[in-house]
């Protein structure tokens, strides 16, 4: 305790301080960081080797607890108890923000509740890094973190975005991303986007296109090294959906979808009736069952 942090001087506070850590280039690392890691009495991480390697770079000691999905429900308690006896203990993950795609928000929920103070240091976050390189639309986004790996659950989740009137932003792993980016070129249909790899690392890229145009690159090079995030711009204006669109988003939805999901599935994305859309549906699959006889 009493230790000093920042420019003004002041103590480090009592508390839970959610840390940002670099994605990939150390030279990220903020000085308020370095001086916060430095100055808890412990700092709370999803994987103790990958943060005792970056303390170890940056010269701090400071003793570290496990903190990860499979033991924050029993370990949130003992973390707790530190707050309670006026410890500081710092939360960060394997890199970037924490409770972004990582640990972090039930913990910051139980400090809440329990009056704890909880502050942040900002730092690197590679979901508003890809945003920013996109050049999408940057004024209404939406983040969605991973997309699940089969393509019948992907279609999905895909078809419930399908209609938010915003970017949207995605992380990914190379061996997915050329299937990634096929069903959301069938789902969201003719949008720009963007994939942007290794943000801060040496080889950090950015690449542009359709993501009709992005699926066939990655279907053709193979899968990418590196960690990824995948950006998709925002629908057309969609006023009304035609007949036509309708009819389209169904198919899609139909190759992998009962008729009853693929109908609730595509209203929900076109805001038109679902009674409506089941009939439509029921007719499109009696027509390709008809042609397939
Ligand atoms: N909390 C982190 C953040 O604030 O960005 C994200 C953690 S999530 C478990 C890890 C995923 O983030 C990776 O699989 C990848 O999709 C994305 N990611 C992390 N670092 C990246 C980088 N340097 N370049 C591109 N994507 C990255």
């Amino acid at each position: 305790m009493g230790k000093i942090v920042g420019d003004a001087g002041a103590p480090l506070p009592a508390g839970l301080h959610l840390v940002a850590t670099p994605i990939g280039n150390l030279g990220d690392i903020s000085r308020r960081a370095l001086e916060t890691l430095a100055a808890v009495d412990a700092i709370a991480c999803e994987d103790t080797r990958v943060t005792g390697g970056l303390l170890a770079r940056l010269g701090i000691s400071t003793p570290l607890i496990p903190y990860h999905d499979h033991n924050a429900d029993e370990v949130r308690p003992r973390l707790l108890a530190r707050l309670d006896a006026g410890e500081s203990v710092a939360l960060v993950s394997d890199a970037g923000m924490p409770a972004i795609a990582d640990p972090g928000y039930k913990l910051v929920r139980a400090c809440i509740e329990a009056g704890h103070a909880v502050s942040a240091v900002p730092g690197a976050n590679a979901a508003l890094m890809g945003l920013v390189l996109s050049g999408l639309p940057t004024d209404r986004f939406l983040f969605e973190g991973f997309l699940p790996a089969k393509t019948v659950a992907r279609q999905k989740v895909l078809h419930t975005l399908a209609t938010v009137p915003a970017t949207l932003i995605f992380y990914e792993s190379g061996p997915r991303l050329a299937d990634s980016l096929a069903d959301m070129a069938a789902v969201l249909g003719a949008r720009g986007g963007a994939v942007a790899r290794e943000l801060t690392k040496l080889f950090e890229e950015v690449r542009r296109g359709t993501l009709a145009e992005l699926a066939a690159h990655y279907a053709e090079v193979g899968p990418p090294k590196g960690e990824i995030v995948i950006v998709a711009g925002p629908p057309a204006a969609r006023a009304a959906e035609s007949t036509e669109t309708i009819e389209q988003m169904l198919e899609s939805a139909l190759r992998t979808m009962s008729v009853r999901d693929a109908a609730e599935a595509v209203a929900a994305a076109s805001g038109r009736p679902k009674r409506e859309v089941y009939a439509q549906a029921l007719a499109l699959s009696g027509r390709k069952n008809e042609t397939a006889g």
